[in-house]
């Protein structure tokens, strides 16, 4: 079988290592010039810490965790109004980690050395036929696969190929996320600074020994509302929004062109009733983005593509390998992307009635509901072991 998936980022990686490990011949079409290793830290819960230890890479990911020690939560004026453990502020019981996104894209890529990936060229067409996926690429080239795996994000363009456009699928929560690179001038060590309003968030954060640390934004807005093709009118919402800010937030926002870094997008849901169609399957945010407001998003990603490596590997056609995919995922997804709707209805249901500050109190008691329910829904799926099977 030959297999090609779009996109090597968190699923697009973890899905090739599961693939090899069946030895089926797998290529990657990744749209960057290089691995992409921006975004901020994100955590991997439960089960998904599941599908790294079956990669032998558990104790890796561990020693690459950011161990956060804390979090200072600061008023307008940069006052400390209440300080948290790394643990209590990160949603994190028990072995739970967090990483940064891009140091676990470099791990997930050490582990696939032998795999072909195409770097700076895209899918420019798929004819999705009975007998094959013929895909023609960006740069001209065309190839036959068995299968075609679209882990190409949020925006995927496998899915707007095969499936139609991004809006008959992307539920928008009102909110949109900004994460980018500043010198480490507060000297952070393991530690997050963060100010929060009802519908405003400002955070700064760097782990040990880091020169550069992680300026993030993130503010509700309604639907269409900023651009996410054009950074400059993304840089001026971010500065019209946060305007009256103190803290450290001037300087961030002074800084904030120069970064190299940037991540600007709209947080959102990929809604779908189906995840495949003929040779084509999504895995990750492309078939089931839960939003960075869900804190499931790489754990969705790792564990999709464990389970739709592990029933390619396994079952007798990729029709019934879709299927099952299908029938592992649905409910444990549904789960896990209600989260993100609570969080978002949280942020921005008291919108309008003037800014309200949070108090130390409040955030804390948020954190504590959400993580009750975070850590629910990351449990609420059995994997099935594919290697023995
Ligand atoms: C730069 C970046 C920063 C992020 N930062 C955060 C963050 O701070 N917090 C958070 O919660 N989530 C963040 N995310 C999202 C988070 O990584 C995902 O929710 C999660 O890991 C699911 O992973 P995924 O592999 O499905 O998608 P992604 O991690 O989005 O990976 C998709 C990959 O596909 C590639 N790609 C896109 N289009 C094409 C194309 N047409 N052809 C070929 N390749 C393509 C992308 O370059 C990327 O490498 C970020 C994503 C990116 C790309």
């Amino acid at each position: 079988m030959r297999v090609l998936i779009s996109g090597a980022g968190v699923a697009g990686l973890t899905a090739a290592y599961w693939l090899r490990q069946f030895g089926i011949d797998t290529t990657i079409v990744e749209r960057a010039k290089n691995l992409v290793t921006g975004g901020y830290k994100i955590d991997v819960r439960a089960a998904a810490l599941g599908v790294l230890d079956r990669m032998g890479i558990g104790e890796t990911i561990a020693a690459a965790a950011t161990n956060m020690r804390g979090a200072e939560l600061v008023d307008k004026t940069g006052a400390v109004i209440s300080t948290m453990t790394g643990d209590e502020f990160g949603h994190r019981v028990g072995d739970d980690l967090e990483i940064v996104r891009g140091t676990l894209c470099q791990i997930l890529r050490d582990q696939v050395p032998d795999v072909e990936i195409l770097f700076d060229d895209t899918v420019q067409s798929i004819d999705n036929r009975p007998d094959t996926a013929h895909v023609t690429f960006a740069s001209g080239a065309e190839r036959d696969f068995d299968v075609v795996i679209g882990a190409d994000g949020l925006h995927s363009r496998t899915r707007r190929l095969i499936f139609g456009e991004e809006d008959g699928f992307r539920r928008d929560l009102g909110m949109y996320l900004c994460v980018f690179s500043v010198p480490n001038y507060l000297g952070l060590d393991r530690m997050e600074m963060q100010y929060a309003e009802i519908g405003r968030i400002a955070a700064l954060w760097a782990t040990h020994d880091e020169d550069s640390a992680k300026a993030c934004f993130g503010f509700a807005a309604p639907p269409g509302s900023v651009s996410l093709r054009d950074r400059a009118e993304q840089e001026s919402a971010v500065r019209r929004v946060y305007a009256d800010l103190g803290w450290e937030v001037p300087k961030l926002l002074e800084m904030m062109s120069q970064a190299d870094d940037w991540y600007f997008d709209v947080a959102a849901q990929i809604e779908m009733d189906g995840w495949s169609a003929g040779r084509v399957a999504l895995v990750g945010d492309a078939a089931y983005c839960a939003s960075p407001m869900s804190g499931q998003g790489s754990s969705l990603a790792l564990i999709g593509a464990y389970v739709l490596g592990g029933e390619l590997g396994t079952a007798a056609t990729s029709a019934e390998a879709f299927d099952r995919y299908d029938s592992s995922m649905r409910a444990f997804i549904r789960t896990n992307q209600a989260l993100a709707v609570e969080s978002a209805r949280l942020m921005t249901e008291n919108l309008g009635k003037g800014t309200v500050e949070l108090s130390g109190s409040d955030v804390e008691a948020t954190i504590a509901r959400a993580t009750k329910r975070i850590t629910a829904a990351s449990n609420a799926i059995e994997l099935d072991d594919y290697v023995r099977r």
